[in-house]
C-alpha cells in the first residue's frame, strides 16, 4: 500500500477552542509501533473534558480520539504477533512503563508513567495513527465493523466499572444512559441482572431507549428507585448524582464512578454512606480488561447504536454529545 506524506486530521490547538481540520504529516512507526489507517473513531465524553481543559495534561496541539478501529499498514522492526492488513482496536491506554510499583502489582491502569491515546499522545481523529503495538488489540471478525468503535472506551470503562460490583448484585442502577450504559446493559442482561436507568430529568427519549435495550425501569435521576439498588454506576459527569445514587442504595451496596472527571460532589449526611455502603472510582483500564471485554463482546455479540459523522464534522459530533442529543454513541468515519 502506498502511504501518503500527509493526512487529514482534526486538531486541538488550544484549550476551549474548536478543533481545526488540517493536514499533518503521516507519522512514522518506531520499532515497537504500528502505523494504522484509521477506519472509525468514537467520540467519548472524555474528549470533551480534554477540549474544555478539565483534564490538565493534554499534549497541545493534540489529535484527540481513543476509540479507534483501523487497519495495520506498517509494522515496526521489533513487532511480533501482529501483521500488516490486520484490523486492530486502539484504546485509551497507550503506554505503561512496566517498572513502577503499580505496574509490578498488576495495576497498570494506575501506572505513574502511563500515556493515553488522544490525550498525552495523538489519537484517532485522523486518517492515520501510530500506536504502541503492545497496546493494540486484534479484533475478531465480529468486532471489525465501524459501529464497534465505542467498545474501545465506552465499552471497556463500563465493563471495568461493572466488574467492581459484587457478583451477587441483582438490582443495578446506571446514572447517565449514553455510550457506556447502552453497551453495558447488554452485558448485564446477559448475566441476568436488572438494570434501572437514570437519565436527565424529563429525557423521555433516552428513558425509552433504555427500556428498549432491556432496562427493568427507567426514569429521571432525581426520582426514587422502585427498589433499593445493590449497586449503582455513575457515567454522567455530575457530582450530585453520587448523592442521588447513595439515596437509592441498599445496605452494603456500592456506588462506582466511571468517569474521568466530575463536577463537585455536594456534601451529604453520613447516614447515606453508613451501613457499609461504598464509593469507588474507576481509572483507565488494563490490557487484561481489554482482552476480557473484547472476548465477551464478541461472544454475546454486543451491538451499538451509533450516529456517524465524517472526520471533518467532529466539532458537530462533539456539540451534539455535549447537549445530550445522541442516543448511544457518536463515531467519526474516515473517508
Ligand atoms: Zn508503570
Ligand atoms: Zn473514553
Amino acid at each position: 500500500m502506498i502511504i501518503p506524506d500527509l493526512m487529514n486530521a482534526m486538531v486541538l490547538e488550544g484549550v476551549g477552542q474548536q478543533l481545526v481540520y488540517k493536514q499533518l504529516p503521516v507519522p512514522q512507526p518506531s520499532e515497537n509501533q504500528l502505523l494504522v489507517k484509521v477506519m472509525a473513531c468514537g467520540v467519548c465524553r472524555t474528549d470533551l473534558h480534554i477540549i474544555d481543559g478539565e483534564l490538565k495534561s493534554a499534549k497541545i496541539p493534540l489529535v484527540p480520539g481513543h476509540e479507534i478501529i483501523g487497519r495495520i499498514i506498517k509494522i515496526g522492526n521489533k513487532v511480533k504477533d501482529l501483521k500488516e492488513g490486520s484490523i486492530v482496536g486502539i484504546p485509551w491506554l497507550g503506554y505503561t512503563c512496566g517498572n513502577c510499583k503499580y505496574c509490578i502489582a498488576g495495576k497498570e491502569n494506575l501506572c505513574e508513567n502511563a500515556k493515553f491515546t488522544g490525550y498525552t499522545i495523538d489519537g484517532g481523529y485522523a486518517e492515520y495513527i501510530v500506536a504502541n503495538a503492545q497496546f493494540c488489540f486484534p479484533l475478531s471478525s465480529k468486532l471489525q465493523a465501524f459501529t464497534k468503535a465505542p467498545l474501545l472506551c465506552a465499552g471497556l470503562i463500563g465493563y471495568r466499572s461493572y466488574r467492581k460490583i459484587n457478583d451477587d448484585a441483582k438490582h443495578i442502577g446506571l446514572y447517565g444512559f449514553g455510550a457506556a450504559a447502552h453497551i453495558l446493559i447488554q452485558v448485564a442482561n446477559y448475566q441476568g441482572k436488572d438494570i434501572y436507568a437514570f437519565t436527565r430529568d424529563g429525557d423521555l427519549l433516552t428513558q425509552q431507549f433504555a427500556l428498549k435495550l432491556g432496562a427493568k425501569w427507567s426514569g429521571g435521576s432525581s426520582e426514587k428507585s422502585p427498589v433499593k439498588l445493590d449497586a449503582a454506576i455513575i457515567f454522567a459527569p455530575v457530582g450530585e448524582l453520587v448523592v442521588r445514587a447513595l439515596e437509592n442504595l441498599d445496605k452494603g451496596g456500592v456506588v462506582i464512578c466511571g468517569g474521568i472527571h466530575m463536577s463537585e460532589i455536594p456534601s451529604f449526611p453520613y447516614h447515606l454512606l453508613w451501613e457499609e455502603r461504598g464509593l469507588q472510582t474507576v481509572a483507565n483500564l488494563t490490557r487484561q480488561d481489554a482482552r476480557d471485554f473484547l472476548n465477551l463482546a464478541a461472544q454475546i455479540d454486543i451491538t451499538t447504536d451509533t450516529k456517524f459523522y465524517p472526520l471533518h464534522q467532529a466539532n458537530e459530533a462533539i456539540l451534539e454529545l455535549r447537549v445530550g442529543k445522541i442516543l448511544g454513541a457518536a463515531v467519526l468515519l474516515m473517508s
